[in-house]
């Protein structure tokens, strides 16, 4: 630029849409470009008929006088932001740059960005919101829980007293449909634990930690009962992530026990393996067992959702909604390659 002469420089001083200034070392003289009218609406000369700070917003003052001091003192660039009164009434936010002279005068530059800050402060209400509503939710969760749990658990005890009073009285068939009745409330409690489960997770507030699947693996089989014939195959050790253990435990569980709820035969099988995949690790829990018609596989990852297929096997339709929240928290993603009668294979992303 150094051979530009003065002319052509000035044309960029006109169209520049950023403010430019140039003042004297007094502060009394003051070059502005077209931008300033442009921006804060009055005309140069009725603008430069009051000082400066006359426009700065009060709150602002104070740091704007000690940038101004400092650059007088020769300070190298500055860069603040301070508020200015455009003439409608309106403030308007600058983002300044300024480089001071060695005989005291200053160049300085500043951009609009008032839209900027109104979106940083829209984007600040919506999160605070945002958390209100969590909690609400979070407390939403603990009292219906907390109110369907108590009387489910005196539909219980009542109906162990009805059975211990009836006594020799008891008819089988009516045994039987109390115990009927009670698995129904026991499963209704299960449901009630899972919500919770699923309303609690993928809020970020536990801390990550370091976990070593292999031996969150071996506990889910360990706890995992199965037919005797029915494998569980982890072909490659598995390798440490960051995650946190209760999360991945529950992924793990749910998708382990899936493979051996849905299988086609007791001498099943289900394999977990992992791989590199860019920064993140792709995980493949497949198995040999009933498999899902591809036309339901977006509907399998919905809470409360479950195949006809599965109608006689206990279950509440929120395990694999439940694995897919805890993903995605993470960044990660989830999908399911199968076909019915051809075994399913559940794929995440985990990043590294
Ligand atoms: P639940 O097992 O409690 O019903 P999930 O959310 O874990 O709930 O699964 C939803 C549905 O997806 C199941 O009801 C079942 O129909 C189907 N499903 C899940 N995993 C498998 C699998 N490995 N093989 C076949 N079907 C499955």
């Amino acid at each position: 630029m150094h051979n530009t002469p003065p002319e052509q420089l000035a044309k960029f001083f006109e169209l520049s849409p950023d403010l430019f200034v140039f003042s004297n070392a007094s502060g009394d003289y003051r070059m502005l470009n077209p931008a300033w009218e442009r921006i804060l609406g009055y005309s140069l000369e009725e603008f430069i008929q009051k000082p400066t700070l006359h426009y700065v917003h009060p709150d602002d003052l104070p740091e704007t006088m000690r940038v101004r001091k400092a650059l007088v003192e020769g300070a190298a660039v500055v860069t603040f932001e301070n508020r200015y009164l455009a003439k409608d009434g309106s403030w308007k936010w600058l983002s300044w740059n300024a480089v001071p002279q060695p005989d005291g005068s200053i160049y300085a530059v500043a951009r609009d960005i008032s839209l900027q800050k109104e979106d940083e402060k829209t984007t600040q209400q919506l999160l605070r919101k945002l958390e209100q509503r969590n909690q609400e939710l979070d407390q939403f969760a603990y009292i219906v829980s907390h109110d369907l749990k108590s009387p489910l658990r005196s539909i219980i005890n009542l109906s162990e007293w009805i059975k211990e009073d009836l006594g020799d009285a008891l008819k089988p068939e009516v045994a039987g449909q109390i115990t009927m009745l009670q698995g129904r409330v026991m499963r209704m409690q299960q449901l009630i634990e899972d919500l919770l489960k699923y309303a609690k997770t993928g809020r970020g507030e536990m801390p990550l930690e370091t976990v070593n699947l292999n031996h969150l693996v071996e506990e889910v089989v360990e706890g995992q009962a199965r037919p005797v014939g029915f494998q569980i195959l982890v072909p490659k050790p598995l390798t440490q992530i960051a995650g946190r253990t209760i999360e991945l435990y529950q992924l793990f569980q749910n998708l382990i026990g899936n493979a051996v709820k849905y299988r086609a035969a007791d001498e099943g099988m289900v394999s977990i393996t992992q791989q590199e995949e860019g920064n993140f690790w792709l995980f493949k829990v497949q198995d040999d067992g009933i498999g899902i018609d591809p036309k339901h596989h977006k509907r399998v990852f919905q809470v409360f959702q479950r195949l006809a297929s599965s109608e006689e096997i206990e279950g509440t339709g929120i395990g694999l909604a439940l694995v897919q929240k805890i993903v995605e928290a993470m960044g990660g993603s989830i999908s399911l390659q199968s076909q019915e009668g051809k075994g399913s294979t559940f794929l995440f992303t985990w990043p590294k």
